[in-house]
């Protein structure tokens, strides 16, 4: 069925990216589209965005309390899909990120941009703009689009609303103060509606307002209604919990391919997996590790502790124990900066570190290695493992959110029934890591076994198209 859906969200890859939500709504949409879905992107007209976007035009303008809005349209970029600007200049055109100055700041009017963002969208969800397109699904995404299922719960006939949440850890907190200079509605501030602990809580109105709530993989739909992953909002996620699901992101197979990654030394696939000795070997050769015939484990990832690296780096020395090379490539907090390239002095010929951001060299990691590091504390979805599995690349992983979702750990039971496709473990002390890199390599000296285990992974089925299909499922029980 053809159906029109409003896609809000606040960055789109390539026109503004500052993480994963940014990679979902420049995908998904995509897909969508791809399943013959009629969908519009609409965010805000950010400076980037408008270089990014090549030509737009205007499409209507509105009244709005806060001044007049334009709404520009034009082509995601190397696609059809048609994106909606929000232009208001006073609230986005600025330098820094769509959240923060270029002092690293959070915009101190936050609240106001976002309101006036998602006020947009309900005036065009209620259909009283001009433009001819009108959505019978509006699909919100994360706090900064919260306010629309809240001030659409207060509509007549208003289209039903989908709320994906891709990190609990950010929720759109502001004082009770900007409740009431942005004019919310009184019947919106209670415990059951948007204050949260005496705060304006924009994530809430998703929570609490939308038809639908969705998270980027089914565990960490099950987690965060728990109080270690729920940030105080368990209850209520518990509470609409026949309404909350799970769908992993897919990823994109066009950029990460192993047969046709211009990035990659040697291309390789399932019929010959062996040619990825080559990339091994090159990535070796480039980074100064020992041609040794020992597995090679990569990370790649932001230096933060939601990735775990505080374990890895104090469980470095045993792991040094074992017969393996580590590669890292990463950017973060200084601390671990610093005491990563301190191991890689520790350890010349055997751990190589770059500290940066390098999207080629992250591809020649993926092709590479044999083993990938990714012992995260919380992990909503988590791409590094898809690519890595996708890559024939075993993830070694915590057993938390989309990691618990696509990695199979690998024993007896799960090699006969051809399942298993990594290591997982549920502890987070550093020995726990230890054992379980000492569990994947007895299977890295078994060849034939190896072998079946990096086909199974590569054989997964991580195409966006996949994910589409589940939320089409959804969307069709809103009709
Ligand atoms: P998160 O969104 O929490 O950072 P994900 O695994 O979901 O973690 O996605 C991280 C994305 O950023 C992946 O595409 C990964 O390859 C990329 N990435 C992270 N750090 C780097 C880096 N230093 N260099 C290149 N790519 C990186």
């Amino acid at each position: 069925m053809l159906r029109k859906v409003l896609f809000a969200s606040s960055e789109v890859f390539p026109l503004v990216k500052t993480g994963g939500l940014a990679d979902v709504a420049g995908s998904l949409p995509r897909a969508l589209c791809a399943l013959r879905q009629d969908v519009r992107i609409i965010l805000p007209a950010y400076p980037e965005v408008i270089d990014n976007m090549g030509p737009t035009r205007c499409m209507a303008r509105l009244d709005m309390p806060q001044g007049k809005v334009r709404i520009l349209m034009g082509d995601l970029p190397g696609s059809s899909v048609k994106v909606w600007l929000v232009d208001f200049p006073a609230l986005f055109t600025r330098a820094g990120n769509p959240y923060m100055g270029p002092d690293g700041q959070p915009w101190s009017d936050n609240a106001a941009r976002f309101d006036l963002f998602c006020r947009v969208i309900v005036e065009i969800a209620m259909r009283r703009t001009s433009l001819k397109w009108k959505p019978d699904i509006i699909h919100c995404n994360d706090w900064q689009t919260g306010l629309v299922p809240a001030l659409l719960s207060l509509e007549e006939q208003a289209p039903p609303t989908v709320f994906t949440i891709h990190n609990m850890a950010y929720q759109g907190l502001f004082p009770h103060a900007n409740f009431v200079e942005l004019d919310l509605p009184d019947s919106l501030w209670s415990h059951d509606g948007l204050e949260f602990h005496g705060q304006l809580s924009f994530i809430k109105g998703g929570l609490v307002y939308a038809d639908k709530i969705t998270t980027v993989s089914p565990t960490y739909a099950k987690e965060i209604q728990t109080q270690e992953f729920g940030y105080g909002l368990e209850g209520l996620l518990q509470h609409r919990s026949a309404s909350l699901s799970g769908i992993v992101n897919g990823i994109d197979t066009d950029v990460w391919n192993t047969e046709t990654d211009p990035l990659i030394l040697e291309p390789y696939s399932v019929r010959n997996v062996e040619y990825k000795q080559l990339n091994k070997k090159a990535l070796q050769q480039s980074s100064a590790l020992r041609k040794d015939d020992v597995a090679l484990a990569g990370f790649i990832g932001r230096l933060v502790y939601q990735k775990g690296i505080d374990i890895i780096l104090e469980a470095i020395d045993d792991i040094m124990q074992l017969p393996i090379q580590l590669i890292f490539l990463g950017s973060g907090e200084e601390d671990y900066q610093q005491a990563l390239l301190r191991f890689a002095k520790k350890y010349p010929g055997r751990i190589a570190v770059t500290i940066g951001y390098n999207e080629a060299f992250a591809h020649r990691i993926e092709a590479g290695s044999d083993l990938f590091l990714m012992p995260s504390r919380f992990e909503p979805c988590g791409l590094n493992q898809m690519y890595s599995l996708h890559y024939g690349t075993l993830p070694v992983v915590r057993k938390v959110g989309g990691l618990a979702d696509t990695v199979v750990n690998t024993d007896a039971d799960t090699l006969a029934n051809g399942e298993a496709n990594g290591f997982v473990f549920s502890g987070d002390r550093p020995s726990d890591l230890v054992q379980t890199l000492g569990h994947a390599l007895k299977y890295y000296n078994e060849d034939l076994v190896w072998k079946k285990l990096q086909i199974t992974a590569m054989w997964r089925d991580f195409s966006w198209d996949h994910s589409a299909r589940e939320y089409i499922q959804l969307y069709d029980q809103l009709h």
